[in-house]
């Protein structure tokens, strides 16, 4: 049976010759403790540095800025976690802004904040996923020590204003962390122009390794330990290196940002939405206009077929070997509504809807016009 994998938001295969380098990183002497003070940790230390180096010349850092971590789940709940301890030691803010359609590794945050007796707030979105400034604007004040955003949504692809909300936490001195786990192959980061203070990222959704991932800090002095440990990472983020794969990820970034294909995957989703519509007429796009770049990225097309649930679509496509995804969640067989549809005004019903094609580098039209062949069947059956 023909296969094709469009669910690269979800996380994407390794790159074969990253692999073959991070494999060779395992044996001697690189696979020795980089922490170590013999001839094998210190070659390991010097490969460790290196990678620090080549991602922060990628970022446009400094190499003590950057943080490894096992990827943007703990690279969240470092910089959030780890801002909110030190501000409310250190003064009297306590309000945390989050945008509403962050990824859960964000979201889920908001309980222990205020348990530490943080006020937590969501900036709205409007139709298009996209955060409106007016409602930062109404919400940020002097007691505000942190917005946390993300650069590119993970359901829908929508593209968020950070260099604007960069400069408007500028101007109440409010710190700006950015999730940019979905940017990294199609926006150049660059986080002096970007305008922030952290950045999560994670390997794999890169072609890069899984379990591994590094959180740009500006200002370490702002900002405790949330694992307690030894003193990697300035104590901030203790435990053994796991230098293959930081090897690799510090490759596959600069492999990603210096290889950003946009035009390439524009054509591939405004091909693959005229198809749709031609094909099968009643869709829905959920998200920025196919075409508008600056506030979608390409990769990322979430398609509402209206009356039929995602699941059953996931479920059916899988049947032909098309693998894609969907933001709705069973837990039992209770279907949740995307958190991110529901925000952008979709009913309940609406929300348990989307279907997400996520495009990886091996994308081929031949593979968008079997997966359209396959949709026209399931929707004819489905309907
Ligand atoms: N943030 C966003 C926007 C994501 O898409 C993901 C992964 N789906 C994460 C954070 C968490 O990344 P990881 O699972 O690698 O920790």
């Amino acid at each position: 049976m023909r296969e094709i994998y469009m669910d690269n938001a979800s996380t994407t295969f390794i790159d074969k010759d990253i692999l073959k380098s991070m494999c060779r990183c395992y044996k001697k002497p690189f696979g020795a403790n980089a922490s170590s003070v013999h001839s094998y940790g210190i070659l390991a230390g010097d490969r460790l540095e290196e990678c620090r180096s080549r991602i922060a010349d990628t970022l446009n850092c400094k190499n003590c800025d950057i943080i490894f971590t096992s990827g943007s789940t703990e690279s969240n709940n470092l910089a959030i976690l780890g801002t909110a301890s030190f501000f409310k030691k250190n003064t009297n803010k306590n309000k945390v802004i989050f945008s509403s359609i962050e990824h859960d590794s964000v979201l889920n945050i908001a309980q222990k904040l205020c348990e530490m007796g943080c006020i937590v707030e969501y900036v709205n979105v409007d139709a298009y996923g996209i955060v409106d400034i007016d409602d930062l604007i109404a919400k940020i004040d002097k007691n505000t020590f942190l917005v946390s955003m993300m650069l590119v949504n993970n359901e829908v692809g929508s593209v968020q204003p950070i260099k604007k909300v960069g400069r408007i936490c500028r101007s109440l001195d409010t710190i700006f962390h950015v999730d940019a786990t979905q940017a990294v192959n199609n926006i150049r980061i660059n986080v002096e122009s970007l305008n922030v203070d952290m950045l999560s990222m994670s390997a794999h959704k890169f072609y890069g390794p899984k379990g591994v991932g590094l959180l740009y800090i500006r200002d370490k002095e702002k900002i405790d330990k949330i694992v307690f440990g030894g003193e990697q990472e300035n104590g901030l983020r203790p435990g053994t290196y796991n230098l293959p794969a930081i090897y690799a990820m510090s490759i596959a970034l600069e492999k990603a940002q210096s290889n950003i294909k946009n035009d390439k995957y524009f054509e591939l989703s405004k091909y693959f939405w005229i198809k749709l519509i031609e094909k099968i007429g009643c869709v829905k796009l959920n998200g920025p206009g196919i075409l508008l770049e600056g506030k979608r990225i390409p990769n990322i097309i979430n398609i509402s077929f209206p009356g039929v649930r995602s699941e059953s679509i996931v479920t059916m496509l899988n049947t032909y070997g098309v693998y894609v995804g969907s933001g709705s969640a069973c837990s039992g067989s209770y279907i949740n509504p995307s958190h991110v549809l529901m925000a952008m005004g979709r009913n309940e019903e609406e929300a348990k809807e989307g279907v997400r094609f996520s495009f990886g580098k091996n994308i081929r039209k031949k593979d968008i016009d079997y997966t359209i062949k396959c949709l026209v069947e399931i929707i004819s059956v489905l309907k």
